[in-house]
């Protein structure tokens, strides 16, 4: 099956006075129709910027993207007009952020916001984008749609304003939706509706996604498969099911054991101790090396390629040379 999306070999830097952030060093994914991606690391290894970049909405400068590419179907997305990119966004691409209070707009109701969408995207006529929007707004699992069309977002709870998000961004039908950290901002029990509606509106509108999450127990249902990020590099690419039976990575097993409900099983939740290093300041060697339970001597000044062969999927880690 080809591939809806598909990166390679993509770099992403920001310049500051402090010197050159590489924030994406060479990652390469690709998504299929249909299909749903996880992308997953701790806050700071690149998942976001490299979804953002996705949609071309890494502000250049301070951002330099390349060398690498990124292609959506048959279009190159690093070398389209912006004209053609603004029709992209939102229509073709979607995306719902972590926190919709910063996405929808305080002054407008909900459902002029996915009005508004419908009449830029599809030239809806205000008639045919109120009725529109108000299924939609049914759709994502909201009561009464034609009163909460009329609905402020102060007036509707954090779930409620996700599934406002999610009906905006899935109202044009878009062939593949990003959808980064969607459930971080709410308690447990919201988090899982949220993340049941979203697969099953990937299944019944036959889209592809991407979910960015720090937490592989959030992918662990959704995804198809699964990449995992470490300092802007994939450490283990994966199917999901696969990632979940034999993790080769240190840094995917150290993730594993901070899932509760898995960790919970044997008694121990850990934390991964040290920190994701800065991107201005990525050490020598494997970038996990400081942090890492397993290293060796050569991984503090080596670079582990990305092994293919010889395992079962991708890991970038000598313990399989
Ligand atoms: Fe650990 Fe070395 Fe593998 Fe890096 S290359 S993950 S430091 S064992």
């Amino acid at each position: 099956m080809s591939e809806l999306l598909s990166v390679e070999e993509l770099h992403v830097s920001f310049e500051s006075d402090e010197g050159t952030a590489r924030a994406v060093r060479g990652v390469s994914f690709s998504v299929a129709p249909q299909k749903t991606l996880g992308i997953v690391g701790e806050s700071g290894c690149g998942k976001s910027v490299s979804a953002l970049t996705t949609l071309r909405l890494i502000p250049q400068p301070p951002g330099r993207i390349g060398p690498g590419s990124i292609r959506f179907g048959q279009k190159d997305i690093l070398t389209l007009p912006e004209s053609q990119m603004r029709a992209i966004r939102g229509k073709d691409i979607s995306m719902i952020f972590q926190d919709p209070m910063t996405s929808l707009n305080p002054v407008y109701t909900c459902g002029s916001q996915i009005e508004e969408v419908l009449r830029l995207h599809k030239g809806a006529t205000k008639a045919e984008a109120e009725e529109q929007a108000i299924e939609m707004l049914e759709k994502v699992g909201i009561p009464d749609g034609r009163r909460s069309y009329q609905s402020f977002p102060h007036q509707m709870s954090g779930g409620m304003r996700q599934r406002v998000m999610i009906a905006m961004a899935l109202c044009c039908n878009p062939q593949l939706l990003i959808a980064d950290e969607p459930t971080t901002a709410l308690d447990v029990t919201v988090q899982a509706k949220i993340l049941d509606l979203l697969q099953q509106l990937q299944e019944s509108l036959e889209m592809s996604m991407i979910i960015i999450s720090h937490d592989l127990g959030i992918v662990s249902d959704l995804a198809h498969e699964i990449l995992v990020m470490y300092a802007g590099e994939a450490a283990e690419q994966a199917p999901a099911e696969e990632l979940f039976r034999s993790p080769l990575h240190p840094y995917t097993q150290a993730l594993l054991q901070t899932i509760p409900s898995l960790a919970g099983k044997k008694g121990r939740l850990t934390v991964i101790p040290g920190e994701v290093p800065n991107p201005l300041h990525i050490p020598d060697g494997c970038p996990f090396h400081p942090r890492c339970p397993k290293v060796m001597e050569r991984c503090k000044t080596e670079h582990p390629p990305l092994y293919r062969a010889g395992t079962s999927h991708p890991v970038r880690c000598f313990l399989y040379d």
